[in-house]
């Protein structure tokens, strides 16, 4: 069938085209919802490309334009492929892999999908993803009722990632970022405090409100080297770093601490997890946000049509306040 997707045809240039979309018989076709913007893909339309190729799971093939993208996403499938067992016309999905989503219609392939969880708003399943991920994250972290919690990154994941270290029992929980807005938001959905990093030494500050000590946990979510760094600095004598961010990037690290002061450092990446486990955990990090535990909608800062991709992705590269970025086709 032909469909209207959005594709990369150079550094922040992005156009929509018609294409034709052929199903294998392996493949399921999605009629899409809506789709989120992600920090990766405003990466890759900034011309920052990941490596491909050996052991990298997400960029087999090599990076060309035109590039068709978007990883995100919730819809209704309207065909299965013969080989397709577990989903049938009318069942509601989310996307788990770069298939393509900022698409009017997607075709993936049933492990590359999750079956949306009774209850859940399209809108909110259109970003089950994001969610899961963050949700995971927070999930494995380790954190311990009367801990403190640093998050280093208050976009979409530190955003989410504050509310569940909160949730599970966090004395307090202290935001990083350069922008104020994402502070004052993130305070009123129960942030304690929030460090204007453009303002003040992070570092110093943590230091500060936990006696010198550092912070029991600290989750990386900016994803820059300095970010990682803070956090490396900012945990604890036996604290818990994690690690959550793609840096595509080589970084300069000094991890000195991992020795002397015996750090735990926690992965924490659901996509990559397997996709066995995947089908376990996704349930359960969405399963906070069924029971309004963890509250998105004020997450979703900006909505945009299909064929205002351009304005979409220009909005989520530059306006500071964009959290997450939603096209609906
Ligand atoms: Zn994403």
């Amino acid at each position: 069938m032909i469909v209207n997707s959005a594709c990369l045809t150079g550094v922040r240039k992005i156009t929509v085209r018609k294409r034709e979309l052929l199903l294998s018989e392996d493949e399921v076709l999605v009629k899409t919802h809506a789709a989120g913007i992600c920090g990766q893909d405003k990466n890759l339309y900034n011309g920052i490309i990941p490596p491909s190729g050996g052991l990298n799971t997400e960029m087999k093939s090599a990076f060309a334009y035109p590039y068709f993208y978007g990883h995100e996403a919730g819809g209704v499938v309207v065909e299965v492929g013969r080989n397709v067992r577990n989903y049938k016309p009318g069942d509601k999905v989310m996307a788990f892999a770069w298939v393509e989503t900022y698409s009017d219609y997607f075709k993936a392939r049933e492990e590359e999908l999750e079956p949306v969880p009774e209850g859940l708003s399209m809108d909110l399943a259109s970003l089950g993803e994001p969610i899961g991920c963050a949700v995971f994250s927070g999930l494995c972290s380790k954190i311990q009722l009367g801990d403190t919690v640093a998050v280093v990154g208050m976009g979409f994941a530190g955003q989410v990632f504050a509310q569940v270290a909160k949730k599970k029992g966090a004395h307090q929980v202290i935001g990083v970022d350069v922008v104020e807005g994402k502070l004052k938001l993130a305070a009123s959905l129960g942030l304690d405090h929030g460090i204007n990093s453009s303002e003040t030494d992070p570092l110093a500050a943590i230091l500060d409100l936990t006696n010198g000590q550092g912070a029991d946990v600290v989750v990386e979510m900016a994803g820059t080297g300095e970010a990682v760094q803070l956090c490396n600095d900012a945990v604890k004598h036996n604290g818990v770093l994690v690690f959550y961010s793609w840096i595509t990037q080589n970084i300069n690290l000094n991890i000195s601490r991992w020795h002397n002061n015996s750090l735990q450092v926690v992965n924490t990446g659901l996509v990559h997890h397997g996709t066995l486990q995947r089908h376990i955990w996704v349930p359960q990090a969405l399963r906070p946000v069924l029971q309004n535990q963890i509250n998105i909608e004020p997450l979703i800062t900006h909505t945009y049509q299909l064929d205002e991709i351009d304005q979409a992705m220009e909005t989520a590269n530059s306006d500071p306040n964009a959290i997450k970025v939603l096209i609906r086709p």
